[in-house]
């Protein structure tokens, strides 16, 4: 139980990638915060499941970023934040519209700065902290009808290098994963024809499994992981290759 004792939360934490990731990080040992922005059915149901709590909190407010780790701190030690919420506004670059720019932008790069910000006095004065931010290989090689998403997500690698820069003196350890198309709510729309380019274009032919990204963030937030910052790690099924 390398996380006993030990308070983490994760963002978006009701589904899918963050939902696995709360599992693993709780069967680590870790008293688990699970956030989430309108979903509280699903998010109380993970909470329950794995003794954790759930509190919601939209990351693209600033308010609520404070709120939840101010909530979160009153559990215990925090140690640990996993920026994992993030949402897509896909179409081509030449038809996105500002809102849908600045939705996912906001969402995805600021809401992991926001939170990230929110947590660093607390992780820097217990000089022992770890932040793993969940971007997407569509920052390192791109995809079609993304443009916002893979700037959100190439921002959050971008940012993740300089907090760990800013941060290493204090023993803080910040990485990101990088995972491929994983079979969660946000690649569930894929249409046929979009699907079959995708599994065309990776080697182990399928997509991944959020229990499949889960295990890195154990490792990185473990014992494992005390020597390892500024990193992206990516978990694609050889996708970027
Ligand atoms: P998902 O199933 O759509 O779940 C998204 C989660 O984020 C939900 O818990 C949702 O909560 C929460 N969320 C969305 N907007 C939020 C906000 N403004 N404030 C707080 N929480 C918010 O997505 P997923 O596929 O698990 O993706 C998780 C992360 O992995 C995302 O950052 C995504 O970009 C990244 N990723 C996914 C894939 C993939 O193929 N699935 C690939 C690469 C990277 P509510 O339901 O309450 O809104």
């Amino acid at each position: 139980m390398e996380l006993e004792g030990c308070v983490a939360i994760v963002t978006g934490g009701s589904r899918g990638i963050g939902a696995a990731i709360a599992h693993e990080l709780a069967a680590a040992g870790a008293r688990v915060v699970v956030t989430y922005r309108s979903d509280a059915k699903s998010a109380e149901a993970v909470a329950e499941a794995i003794g954790g709590v759930a509190i919601q909190g939209d990351v693209a407010s600033t308010e609520d970023c404070e709120r939840v780790v101010a909530e979160a701190k009153e559990l215990g030690d925090l140690a640990i934040l996993v920026n994992n919420a993030g949402v897509t506004a896909d179409g081509l670059a030449m038809r996105i519209k500002d809102d849908q720019w600045d939705r996912v932008m906001n969402v995805n790069a600021g809401g992991a700065f926001r939170m990230s910000r929110a947590v660093l006095p607390i992780l820097s004065r217990r000089r022992d902290g770890v932040i793993v931010n969940i971007a997407s290989v569509t920052a390192l090689r791109g995809n079609i009808g993304q443009a916002n998403y893979s700037a959100s997500k190439g921002a959050v690698i971008a940012m993740t290098r300089t907090m760990a820069k800013e941060m290493a003196r204090r023993n803080v350890r910040v990485n990101a994963v990088a995972p491929g198309f994983i079979e969660t709510d946000m690649t569930a729309d894929l249409s046929d024809a979009a699907m079959e380019y995708a599994l065309s274009q990776i080697p182990m032919k399928r997509l991944g499994k959020a229990s499949e990204i889960a295990p890195i963030v154990r490792f990185l937030a473990g014992p494992g992981g005390t020597y390892i910052t500024g990193q992206t790690f990516v978990v694609d099924g050889g996708l970027y290759t």
